[in-house]
C-alpha cells in the first residue's frame, strides 16, 4: 500500500517528507540516495499518494499526514495505473531510453488530469542513457507546474553532475537486520530463524535478503565456522590450503557455485564483526550471529587485536575479486593465507 505508514525504518526521512508536504515546501527535484532494496522507490510512491490522495490522514501514525492508502487515487497509485504518476524503470537491458523519458516529459507539458501533483519517479537513475539525462535538465531546472520528480539511485556518481546538482538529495540508510527480519516474516512468509539469518547476510537490503531466501545458509555457515577454526587453528600453509578447501568446495566435495562461494565469504565477513565487538568488551554485544555465539567466543583470542579487522578487510576483497570474475580456487588460496 502506498503510505508513508507502511514503509519499514527510515522513519526520520518519511517524518520529514510529510511535514514537507503539510507545510507545501516539499522540493519539486528530489533525489534518494541509497543501497539497493531498502525501499527507496517505495517512499517514493508514498509520496506521490500522499499528495494524491482523496482522504488524506492527519496526525497518521505520528506522522503530520498520509495517505489513506485506499481511496481510488491510493489504489490506482498501488496498481500502477494511475494517470499522473509515471514510474519510470530500467528496461530489461538496464537501461532507461530517452524516447520513454521524452514521451513522458511531453505528457508533463499539460495539468494533471486527475490528480492535484503529478509525480514522475525515476527509479535506478543511474541507469538513465546520457542523453536521457540530457533531456532531464531543463525539467529538473524549471518542473512543469504542479509536477514533481523524484529520482533514485545507490550510485549517485553514475548520474551527470548537472542532474545531480538540480535536485535535492536524501541520504536513505541501510535497515537494522530486525526490520528486514520482521519483514520478511510479515511479507513474505519465512520462518523467524530463516529470516533471522537472511537478515544478517543482507547487508541491511530487503532485496538481497529475499534473495538469499532459497540458499541452504545452514551449510554455508557451518563452512565459514570451519573456515575460521583452521584460519585459527594452525598457520602452517598446509592447514590453510584445507581451509581454502572448506571454502570452494562442499562437504561432499562438490565444487561451489562462485555464488556460494561468496555467500560464505559474506558469512565469514558477519562473524568477524561480531569477533570485533566481542573482542571490544561491549557490555550486551548484539550479534549478528546469535546462534553461533559459542562459536564466537572460542574464536576471539585467535582473532584478537587487529587480526579481527585485518581479515575482515582481506575478506572483503576477496568477495569483490570474486564479483570480478577471479576464479574461485584462486582467490579461496590467497585468502586462506591472509587471515
Ligand atoms: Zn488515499
Amino acid at each position: 500500500m502506498p503510505s508513508f505508514a507502511h514503509i519499514v525504518g527510515h522513519r526520520r526521512l518519511t517524518t520529514l517528507l510529510s511535514e514537507a508536504i503539510v507545510r507545501d515546501t516539499l522540493p519539486p527535484t528530489l533525489l534518494f540516495v541509497g543501497p539497493s532494496g531498502i525501499g527507496k522507490f517505495h517512499v517514493a510512491r508514498a509520496v506521490a499518494a500522499t499528495l494524491n490522495c482523496l482522504s488524506p490522514q492527519s496526525d497518521h501514525a505520528g506522522l503530520p499526514v498520509d495517505a489513506c492508502g485506499t481511496c481510488l487515487s491510493c489504489d490506482r497509485i498501488a496498481r500502477g495505473v494511475h494517470v499522473d504518476i509515471f514510474a519510470l524503470e530500467p528496461d530489461d537491458r538496464a537501461s532507461i531510453k530517452i524516447d520513454v523519458v521524452r514521451d513522458v516529459l511531453e505528457r508533463t507539458g499539460f495539468r494533471p488530469f486527475e490528480g492535484r501533483r503529478r509525480v514522475v519517479i525515476i527509479r535506478d537513475a543511474d541507469t538513465l542513457e546520457t542523453a536521457s539525462q540530457n533531456s532531464l535538465l531543463k525539467s529538473l531546472e524549471e518542473p512543469p507546474a504542479s509536477t514533481g520528480f523524484i529520482l533514485t539511485t545507490a550510485v549517485p556518481g553514475a548520474l551527470l553532475p548537472t542532474v545531480r546538482s538540480r535536485c535535492m538529495r536524501l541520504g536513505f540508510g541501510r535497515l537494522p537486520e530486525r526490520s528486514v527480519a520482521d519483514l520478511l516474516v510479515k511479507e513474505h512468509g519465512c520462518s523467524e530463524n530463516q529470516a533471522v539469518e537472511a537478515a544478517a547476510l543482507a547487508d541491511g537490503s530487503i532485496g538481497q535478503a529475499l534473495a538469499l531466501g532459497s540458499a541452504d545458509l545452514a551449510v554455508l555457515r557451518e563452512s565459514a565456522v570451519m573456515l575460521l577454526r583452521q584460519a585459527a587453528a594452525s598457520t602452517a600453509a598446509a592447514s590453510r590450503l584445507q581451509a581454502a578447501g572448506v571454502l570452494v568446495t562442499t562437504p561432499s566435495r562438490k565444487d561451489r557455485t562462485r555464488e556460494d562461494v561468496a555467500l560464505v565469504l559474506r558469512f565469514v565477513a558477519s562473524m568477524l564483526r561480531d569477533i570485533e565487538l566481542l573482542n571490544a568488551g561491549v557490555d550486551t554485544p548484539v550479534l549478528a550471529n546469535p546462534a553461533i555465539a559459542d562459536d564466537l567466543h572460542v574464536l576471539t583470542r585467535a582473532f584478537a587485536g587487529s587480526r579481527a579487522r585485518e581479515a575482515f578487510s582481506a575478506v572483503d576483497r576477496a568477495i569483490m575479486a570474486l564479483d570480478r570474475n577471479a576464479g574461485t580456487k584462486v582467490v579461496g588460496e590467497w585468502l586462506a593465507m591472509q587471515i
